[in-house]
């Protein structure tokens, strides 16, 4: 039987960076050089595995849909020759790229796992080891066919995961959905959770960000500052309200901004601050305000898969109207709507 092989690419981030005297930065070949002579990934039990380094290896902090496309380009060239492949990127926007990708790689059946560290790799008390080595395994040997985030020790879907710690090793949740597997002494994968596997022919669907922002409200927020923002040419605002997607209902000024701007076709989505849970704008009168506003809902999604699919659903071309509905729509298992789940 012909051994399994993983596509590994380095993209930059802590895992493959080095003490300069300006902090950490990422050293071209570095992290190639300590992986060839990591005894682990070279085991017999371990699949055929080919590095990529990038030419241009980023801190993540630096990340644009440009670096979005040449990963999800890199991918698609090499798709029929892998069985899965490993991100190696950095730990600050993962979950960004993370649900970007999930939306740019369509029709995906194979695993892409992203991941990184929090101790570069030829640090001691490294996670970067442990983190490659499992994502290798995972990407080489299950049926997962979608996009990933491994962290620590567990696998999650990358559009719902988030990082929620700058400095320890559990640096990443998935506030509304459960982790795809769980690693501890046993690898343990839940197939039930996971996308159903595509029988159409992959593809890559480039982004191209349209003017889109996110914006999270507080007490004393002024209308006029929402107004300055939601001047031409904005399309889109991903709006962090609270709780459940509650805002000022009593600040008429506030209601009327948006909704003038939502009657210009900007489309408005609400999201919630709080860590985990879902909007339900029928819930409270302050978030019934925002429904009549023309505000829609961005129901259980991280702000990463929120801003991301937005940007995605833009570069489709689709219509308002489409666009809107695509964004309540479960499209990669990024949100839960009950109002169409329940039926
Ligand atoms: N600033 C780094 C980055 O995101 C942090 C990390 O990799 O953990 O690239």
């Amino acid at each position: 039987m012909k051994k399994r092989s993983v596509y590994i690419a380095y993209t930059g981030g802590t895992i493959g960076m080095k003490k300069t005297k300006h902090g950490f930065a990422p050293e071209a070949g570095y992290l190639t050089r300590e992986l060839k002579q990591l005894a682990d990934l070279n085991r017999a039990e371990m699949p055929d595995y080919l590095i990529h380094e990038y030419d241009n290896l980023i801190d993540s902090s630096n990340i644009t849909p440009n670096e979005w496309f040449n990963i999800a380009d890199d991918i698609r060239k090499n798709y029929d020759k892998f069985d899965g492949f490993v991100i190696l990127h950095g730990t600050d926007t993962m979950a960004y790229t993370a649900s970007a990708l999930s939306f740019m790689l369509e029709d995906l059946d194979k695993p892409v796992i992203v991941t990184g560290s929090q101790i570069p790799f030829g640090e001691l008390r490294s996670d970067g080891r442990d983190n490659l080595i499992t994502s290798v395994i995972l990407a080489a040997n299950y049926a997962i066919p979608e996009v990933c985030l491994f962290f620590h020790d567990r696998l999650y879907r990358g559009n719902r995961a988030q990082k929620i710690d700058a400095n320890n090793f559990h640096a990443f949740g998935s506030p509304n959905y459960p982790a795809l597997a769980k690693i501890g002494t046993t690898i343990d994968v839940n197939e039930q959770l996971m996308i159903k596997a595509n029988t159409k022919p992959f593809k890559v669907q480039k982004i191209t960000p349209p003017p889109i922002a996110v914006v999270s409200i507080f007490p004393g927020m002024s209308a006029q500052m929402l107004k300055n923002l939601l001047i031409e040419p904005i399309q889109g605002l991903i709006l962090q309200t609270y709780g459940m997607g509650n805002a000022p209902s009593n600040d008429t000024d506030f209601l009327q901004v948006l909704e003038q701007a939502s009657a210009r076709d900007v489309i408005i989505v609400n999201i919630s601050q709080c860590y985990r849970g879902s909007v339900d704008m029928h819930g409270y009168a302050t978030g019934n305000r925002l429904n009549q506003c023309g505000v829609i809902s961005g129901f259980d999604m991280t702000t990463e898969a929120a801003l991301t699919k937005l940007y995605y659903l833009f570069s489709l071309g689709l219509s308002v109207q489409d666009i809107k509905q695509k964004m309540q729509t479960n499209l990669r298992g990024e949100l839960t709507n009950p109002e169409i789940e329940v039926k």
